[in-house]
């Protein structure tokens, strides 16, 4: 890690070499594609700076009058740097363009493709250096900044090659260099712009929430997961999530699904706070009754049937009872089954101690009724409810 943070070290005092070197260069020989490269040198310092600032804020905890964190502060300066980066490019784009329409003819002088020749070197010495590092104690952060300096180097040889056009006669060479560097800042810029512009609006990790709402609806004990939202930079997520819980889950089982909602933190580096909203229902939506071939009721779990009503869309439909003489775990693998049928509730004449328990866990309500007579009176009072 420690070869790392120096490696990053290095990368930036070059590149704040080559900046002065080549703006000064670029002034003095006025070569626009030079100047162009200083600022794409300067871009390059500003973003490691602004990485920098990111996980400076990122240590900062939530205080009283910010609880939700300060990660929008990284934002804000982003918002900043890319504005600044926008208008730079763009000034440098039109005074490149006026030069091609005006015919300006840049001198051709040693010095300043000698400071091109070396910027082109340095960066691809920089690029060879960080990437085996990053390779080494695998920071897969270094490995794209090492690929980033080969671009640098790539711009650096085309402002070489601008030199090399000049003197031969095209003097329109350095100009088109110029205009191609600066449009290349111009879309660095415009990335940074859309990521501060995205977290300051609080657009919505989709790829995150799917991931976390699919590992929270098979969470046990959870009726319907009816909001997930994931925002915040990069490094700092945060995620809120809404669900509904069945009446009968008990208070221990609800504390035990919010801790697992928040052990999620452990398995996400980039979340720094969940914020799980719970609500509880006694809504009835999916009845199961226990009958025998011939639909008659039955009432316990001993039944080979369930008659399944679904109150919502007035359908009712029969399922196996597929463990109705179970030796062992009969209650919870009935519990599981009707769970997976999505039934909120079961209608019974009797039923064990275990078996319930299964079923409040579930979140399955027990309703109580001796015979058909009351069987139908109470599903018409479900219904009405
Ligand atoms: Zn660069």
């Amino acid at each position: 890690m420690d070869e790392a943070i120096k490696a990053g070290k290095i990368s930036v005092i070059a590149n704040v070499i080559l900046t002065i070197a080549k703006g000064f260069a670029g002034i003095l020989a006025s070569s626009t594609a030079l100047i162009a490269d200083a600022l794409h040198s300067l871009v390059d310092i500003l973003g490691s700076a602004l990485v920098w600032i990111g996980i400076k804020i990122a240590q900062k905890p939530p205080d009283e009058s910010h609880p939700y964190g300060h990660f929008k502060a990284e934002s804000l300066a982003e918002l900043g740097v890319g504005l600044i980066i926008v208008f730079t490019s763009l000034s440098i784009l039109v005074e490149a363009v006026n030069n091609l329409i005006a015919g300006l003819k840049p001198s051709f002088e040693l010095y300043a493709l000698a400071v091109a020749l070396t910027s082109a070197v340095i960066n691809e010495a920089l690029a060879r250096y960080k990437i085996s590092v990053g390779i080494k104690t695998k920071s897969s952060s270094l490995i794209a900044e090492g690929k980033h300096s080969r671009t640098d180097m790539i711009s650096s040889l085309s402002v070489v090659l601008g030199f090399i056009l000049v003197y031969f006669g095209y003097w329109w060479a350095d100009a088109v260099v110029a205009i191609a560097i600066s449009i290349l800042i111009l879309q660095m810029g415009g990335e940074i712009l859309k990521n501060a512009i995205d977290v300051l609006m609080d657009k919505v990790d989709e790829e995150l929430s799917v991931r976390i709402r699919r590992i929270i609806e098979g969470i046990e004990g959870i009726k319907s997961v009816d909001f997930v939202a994931v925002r915040g930079t990069w490094r700092s997520k945060i995620v809120e999530v809404h669900f509904t819980v069945s009446s009968e889950v008990g208070v221990e089982q609800i504390n035990e699904i919010i801790r697992r909602i928040e052990g999620l933190k452990d398995s996400f580096s980039e979340i720094v706070r969940i914020i799980p909203v719970v609500k509880i229902s006694e809504e009835i939506r999916r009845i199961a009754i226990p009958v025998d071939e011939n639909d008659n009721y039955v009432g316990d779990l001993n039944a080979r049937f369930f008659k399944i009503i679904d109150l919502k869309s007035e359908k009712s439909w029969k399922i196996q009872n597929e463990f109705w003489n179970a030796q062992k775990m009969k209650g919870y693998l009935i519990a599981e089954l009707l769970s997976k049928n999505k039934v909120d509730a079961i209608v019974v004449r009797r039923i064990g101690e275990g078996a319930k328990n299964h079923l409040k866990s579930k979140g399955i309500i027990i309703k109580f009724a001796e015979d058909i007579e009351n069987l139908e009176n109470l599903i018409a009072q479900i219904k009405s409810e």
